[in-house]
C-alpha cells in the first residue's frame, strides 16, 4: 500500500482509540493530544504524517531533528524534544524546539534558564520521572511515594525559574513492561501529580505525558494528556547504525 495511505489509515485509526479509551474513562477525546514520535524516520515520511493532519512531532536526537523541522518549516507544526538531552546540547533544543518534554536534572534546568534568559523566550516543559525504577532510564527517581519529599527541593527551584515553564509530568515507563504493568506505572504518575499539585498549589500541574505504541490506550484511560506513538504511525523505525541504536534502547 502506498506509504500516505497507511500512515493516514494509522493516524485514524490511533485518534478512534484514543477518542474509545477516553470515553471509556468518562473523559473527552480533545483532552489528549497526540505527539507522533517521528525519531529515525526519514523527511518523507514525517511530510505524509502531515498531509495525513499530524500536528505536533517528538525527537529524541537534537541533531537529526533540527535537519528535519529546517525543512518542514511550518509555523503549524510544533516540535517536541522526549528524549535525555545532554546540557551541553541544550542550547540545540532552546533554539529549535517548541516543547521540551524530557527535563530530567535540576543541571539541565539552570542551563536551559540561562540560555532563555538570554534570548527573553519562554519555553514549555515537563518534567520526566522514572517510576519504573529502571537504573538507565532518565528523570528522577519517583517509583516509591517516600522518595517524593526528597525531590521538593528541586522541584522548588525549577519552578522559580522565570523562562523555563512547567506544564506538568512526563514517563517513560520500561520497555520490557506489559500493560498491566504499564498501568500501575500511570496510575502511579497519577499520584505523583496530585502530590505535586499539593505541594506546589500556584503551578500549572496539568499536563501527563505518558503512553507510547505498546500501551497508549490504558494511559488515556489513567488520565494521560500527552501521548507519544511512533511505531504504531509511521511504521517501523529504519535500521540505524549499532551507536544509535543502543541509544535508542537507552530512552
Ligand atoms: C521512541 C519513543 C516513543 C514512541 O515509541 P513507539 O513505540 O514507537 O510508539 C515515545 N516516547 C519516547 C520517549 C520515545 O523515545
Amino acid at each position: 500500500m502506498d506509504r500516505f495511505l497507511e500512515i493516514k489509515q494509522n493516524l485514524n485509526q490511533v485518534y478512534e482509540r484514543i477518542g474509545a479509551a477516553a470515553m471509556r474513562a468518562g473523559r473527552k477525546s480533545d483532552e489528549v493530544k497526540l505527539v507522533v514520535v517521528s525519531k529515525g524516520q526519514p523527511l518523507e515520511v514525517i511530510q505524509a504524517a502531515i498531509a495525513a493532519g499530524a500536528k505536533i512531532f517528538g525527537e529524541n536526537y537534537p541533531e537529526e531533528a533540527i535537519e528535519k523541522i529546517q525543512a518542514v518549516d511550518s509555523a503549524d507544526i510544533t516540535w517536541h524534544m522526549i528524549g535525555h538531552l545532554q546540557s551541553r546540547k541544550a542550547k540545540l533544543v532552546c533554539d529549535h524546539f517548541d516543547w521540551m518534554q524530557s527535563l530530567d536534572s535540576l543541571h539541565l534546568a539552570e542551563k536551559m534558564e540561562r540560555l532563555l534568559a538570554e534570548r527573553n523566550q519562554p519555553l514549555p516543559v515537563l518534567l520526566e520521572f522514572n517510576v519504573g525504577g529502571e537504573e538507565t532510564k532518565s528523570g528522577w527517581l519517583a517509583g516509591e511515594a517516600s522518595n517524593w519529599p526528597q525531590l521538593l527541593p528541586e522541584i522548588r527551584q525549577i519552578l522559580e525559574f522565570p523562562h523555563l515553564q512547567v506544564h506538568g509530568l512526563m514517563t517513560m515507563p520500561p520497555l520490557t513492561a506489559n500493560r498491566d504493568e504499564a498501568r500501575i506505572h500511570f496510575k502511579k504518575m497519577v499520584e505523583l501529580q496530585k502530590y505535586l499539585r499539593k505541594q506546589f498549589p500556584q503551578s500549572n500541574w496539568a499536563e501527563l505525558s505518558m503512553g507510547t505504541s505498546s500501551d497508549y490506550e490504558a494511559a488515556v484511560e489513567e488520565g494521560a494528556t500527552f501521548v507519544r506513538i511512533g511505531t504504531s504511525i509511521l511504521g517501523p523505525r529504519p535500521d540505524r547504525p549499532l551507536s544509535q541504536l543502543t541509544k535508542l534502547r537507552q530512552v
